[in-house]
This record gives structure tokens, sequence and C-alpha cells, in this order.
């Protein structure tokens, strides 16, 4: 691993300043992607500004309609966290399955949103439950937020500092893991909305994150069965594209049982 400089501020402003006064620096948050890619020579940054300890990065809290998470919240916290348990049990379970105990101990929300790895857990939930990430320049809606492989609409120096979710009635996640690392070799995250709006995300099974309209009308039909036809599906050593697809439909099948007996 090169050498970089390490930065440790609480004050977004100075991050930013930090940002700005140095060339090739990175955020640094939970550092478990950030730094297994500087070890294996992927990226090379020359300066961390670790946004981990910065207030409105650690917030949690919810309205009558929303819960809001700081993006330096950790997988654990939020799996453990009686305000996520009980505003959207799904995505307190999500949690609870990714990686394994140390990831989740170090691993942040939004360091995973801001990564959008495409088989990462939070994606699916956060363009379910109609997230949108609050940026120190703007909200996006998750639906412009993921632009697809390892990409999202974040631009040079914008830091993400919270996810806002807006609360459904019921919600679930189902996954099939890979078996060493946990990442999901699918998962499909189903929120149900008031007057019937139903929102399914599927996760492990393309180039990124997507909308699965027609699980959203196979819910409300149980006769259907919903297919996935897309050009991006992802095929690799781990598993083939058509067995993602086939664990996309089991699961689907899973979480909406789920919903269907609390
Ligand atoms: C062994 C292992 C197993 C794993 N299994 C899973 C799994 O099952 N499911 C899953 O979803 N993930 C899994 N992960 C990934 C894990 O969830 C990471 O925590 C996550 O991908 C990145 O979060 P982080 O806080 O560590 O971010 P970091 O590694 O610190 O940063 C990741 C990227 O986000 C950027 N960034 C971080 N914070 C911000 C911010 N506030 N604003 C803007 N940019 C920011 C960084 O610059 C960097 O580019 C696994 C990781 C490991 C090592």
């Amino acid at each position: 691993m090169n050498t970089f400089q390490y930065h440790l501020t609480d004050h977004l402003k100075l991050a930013k300043d930090i940002f700005v006064s140095n060339e090739n620096a990175r955020f640094l948050s939970g550092g478990m992607t950030l730094l297994p890619s500087m070890k294996h020579g992927l990226i090379q940054p020359d300066h961390l500004i670790d946004v981990s300890k910065i207030p409105d990065l650690q917030v949690l809290n919810e309205t009558s309609d929303h819960l809001m998470i700081g993006a330096a919240v950790k997988h654990d916290q939020v799996a453990n966290h009686p305000i996520v348990q009980s505003a959207i049990p799904g995505l307190a379970y999500l949690a609870s399955q990714i990686g394994d105990p140390q990831v989740r101990a170090r691993g942040t929300i939004g360091g995973s949103i801001a990564n959008n790895d495409p088989s990462a857990d939070y994606p699916a939930g956060a363009l379910a439950l109609k997230a949108v990430m609050v940026t120190d320049r703007r909200d996006i809606a998750a639906e412009d937020f993921f632009t697809g492989f390892y990409s999202t609409a974040l631009e040079e120096g914008e830091i993400l500092s919270q996810i806002k979710f807006a609360k459904p009635m019921k919600s679930a996640y189902a996954k099939f893991k890979q078996a060493a690392s946990g990442y999901a070799l699918a998962g499909v995250f189903i929120a149900v909305y008031p007057d019937q709006e139903i929102r399914v995300a599927v996760t492990g099974v393309g180039a990124g994150v997507f909308r699965w309209t027609e699980a959203e009308q196979a819910f409300l039909n149980p006769k259907m069965k919903p297919s996935i036809e897309r050009d991006d599906l992802i095929s690799d050593l781990h598993a083939p594209s058509a067995y993602r697809v086939n664990m996309a439909q089991v699961l689907f099948k899973q979480a909406s049982k789920q919903i269907q007996n609390n």
C-alpha cells in the first residue's frame, strides 16, 4: 500500500476544505471497501479524509413519515437500533445480514450507498423505500442517485450526509448470500405503502440495483410469475445470470410471504 496522509475532522466544512485543497483525496468512512481497494492497488489516494466523526453524519431519528440515518451510522447500529427495528424492520434485518460481525461493526450505510457495489444490500433497501440521499449540496432521490455499476450521482468532493427513508406500512428483505463474503448473489426488498403502492428492488442480479416492476404487479396477483429481462445481468464465477434471476424469483416469493404473514 502506498503512503498517504490521514485527516480526521468533526466539521463538515473542514472536510470539504481539506478535499478542495489537496489533490487526489478520498473520503473515508468505515474503510471496509476503500482500504482493501488500496491494499490491492486498485486506487492510490494521497489523502484520506475521515468523515465518520462528523455529528451531521451520525444522526438517527424519525418523524411520523420518515426515518433519517446519518451516513456514518454503522451497519450494526442500523440492525440493532430500536427506532429502525420498529419503523422499518425490513431495513434493520437487511443491515443484520451484511458481511460478518467485523464488517458490520465498522462499515457504514453511507459508505455502502456511496460505493454502490452491484451486490450490496443497502441500495435495494434505499430504492424500495423511496430514499432521498441528503448531501452537503442537495437532495437526490434514489432513482436518480444509483446510476449503474459502482456509480452514483455524487459529484467530485460531494459528501453524503444522511439518508432519508419513507416509512412503509410493511417491509421485508430476502437475500441469498455469496458463501465467502456474504454479498448478495441476489437480494429482493419489498416495501408496501398506503393505496397499495408496492415497490420491489433487486440487488446482485444486474450491473446495478433496479426496480422490478413485474414483481410489483405480481405482488397483488400471486398467479403471475415475474420475469427479469435485462441486458446487464451479472454472470461471473459465483453464479451465472440464469441462476441469479431464478434466485430473485424465489426470494421475491419468500419476502412476499413474510409480508403477508406479518
Ligand atoms: C469481507 C466483507 C464482506 C462484506 N459483505 C457485504 C455484504 O454482505 N453486503 C454489503 O452490502 N456489503 C458488504 N461489504 C461491504 C461493506 O458493507 C462496506 O461497509 C461498504 O461497502 C462500505 O462502507 P464503508 O463505511 O466501509 O465505506 P468506505 O470503505 O470508507 O468508503 C467506500 C467508498 O465510499 C466513499 N464514501 C464513504 N463515505 C462517504 C460519504 N459520507 N460521502 C461520500 N462518499 C463517501 C469513499 O470515498 C469510498 O469511495 C463487505 C465488505 C467486506 C470487507
